[in-house]
C-alpha cells in the first residue's frame, strides 16, 4: 500500500527525462525529487509519435527504446523506495491518434493528454516549436486559438484514458513573442471548462508558464477560475525538462490553487488510483 500522504506534500505530475527532449536521466530526476522533498514524482516522457511529426525522433521516446525506458525508470524507481515514482507518458493527441497511443503507452500508470500539434498527423505544426512559428503567421493568432480549442475538446471527448490534460492554454507559451490572441479568450475557455467537466477530465496547474515569460500559470487565471467553477479537479506539474526543474514551484501552485478555491489537488498512487490531497 502507498503511504498516506501528508496534506500539502510535494507531488509532481509531470516531468521528461533525456529519452524524449529532457536533459536528465530517470536517476537525476529522483535524486533531484528527493532533494526538493518531493513526496510523488511521475515520469511523463513524450509518448511516441508518427514519422511525420517527429522525423528525427528528438521530442519522443522512440518505439524500439520504449523497453530501455523501463528498465531505466524501474531501476531508478527501485534505488529510491524513499520517493514514490509513477511510470507514465505525455501523449500527444492528433485525429486518428488513438489505436497508436493505446499501443505505445501499454504498462503506463498515468497518460497526459496534450495538443502541441494541429492538423492532420501527415499535414499540420507544432505550436509551440519557437524555431518554426510559420503556423502562427500563416493563420494569425486567433484562429490559431480557435483551431487548438477544437481539437483540445476533441482530445477531451476521446475514448484514450486521459488522467490529466497538461498545460490546457498552451498557445499561451508564444504571447511574450508577440503572438498572443486579439480576441476575448473568454467564450473558448468556456467552452473548455464545459468540455473538461462534461467529459470527466483533470487539468493541470502547470508551472512551466513561469519559467518561459508568460507571467501566469498554465491555465491563466481566467481559465483556472473556470475550471473550478466547473467542478474540475486539478493536478499539479512543473513539465520539467531538466533535474533543477523537478518540483519548480509546486509550493506555490498549491497556494494558488488555494486562492482560485481549489482545497485539494488530485493525485496518482502507485498502487493505482487517484486521490484527493488537502491542499493544507
Ligand atoms: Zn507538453
Ligand atoms: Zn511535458
Amino acid at each position: 500500500m502507498a503511504r498516506p500522504l501528508e496534506p500539502g506534500s510535494i507531488v509532481d505530475c509531470h516531468t521528461h527525462t533525456c529519452f524524449s527532449d529532457g536533459a536528465g536521466t530517470f536517476e537525476e530526476n529522483a535524486r533531484a525529487a528527493v532533494a526538493a522533498g518531493c513526496a510523488v514524482l511521475v515520469c511523463t516522457d513524450h509518448l511516441t509519435l508518427p514519422a511525420s511529426m517527429d522525423p528525427a525522433g528528438e521530442a519522443q521516446v522512440v518505439e524500439s527504446d520504449l523497453p530501455a525506458h523501463r528498465a531505466a525508470f524501474e531501476a531508478a524507481r527501485d534505488a529510491h523506495p524513499e520517493l514514490e515514482m509513477l511510470y507514465g507518458f505525455e501523449a500527444d493527441w492528433y485525429p486518428g491518434c488513438e489505436a497508436d497511443v493505446h499501443r505505445w503507452s501499454s504498462g503506463a500508470q498515468v497518460l497526459l493528454g496534450s495538443v502541441h500539434w494541429l492538423g492532420e498527423k501527415d499535414d499540420g505544426a507544432w505550436i509551440d516549436d519557437t524555431s518554426d512559428l510559420s503556423i502562427w503567421h500563416e493563420l494569425g493568432p486567433d484562429e490559431v486559438w480557435r483551431r487548438y480549442v477544437r481539437a483540445w475538446c476533441a482530445a477531451c471527448e476521446s475514448p484514450l484514458a486521459f488522467e490529466s490534460m497538461a498545460h490546457p492554454d498552451l498557445p499561451e507559451r508564444v504571447r511574450p513573442l508577440g503572438l498572443g490572441a486579439s480576441i476575448d479568450l473568454a467564450p473558448l475557455w468556456d467552452e473548455m471548462a464545459a468540455c473538461a467537466h462534461d467529459t470527466g477530465r483533470r487539468v493541470e496547474l502547470s508551472t512551466a508558464a513561469l519559467r518561459k515569460g508568460v507571467g501566469d500559470y498554465y491555465p491563466a487565471r481566467g481559465l483556472f477560475e473556470r475550471f473550478r467553477a466547473a467542478g474540475v479537479p486539478v493536478v499539479v506539474g512543473s513539465d520539467a525538462h531538466r533535474p533543477e526543474d523537478v518540483a519548480y514551484g509546486v509550493t506555490a501552485a498549491y497556494a494558488h490553487a488555494w486562492d482560485v478555491g481549489y482545497r485539494v489537488v488530485e493525485v496518482p498512487r502507485a498502487d493505482g488510483g487517484w486521490e484527493p490531497m488537502p491542499l493544507r
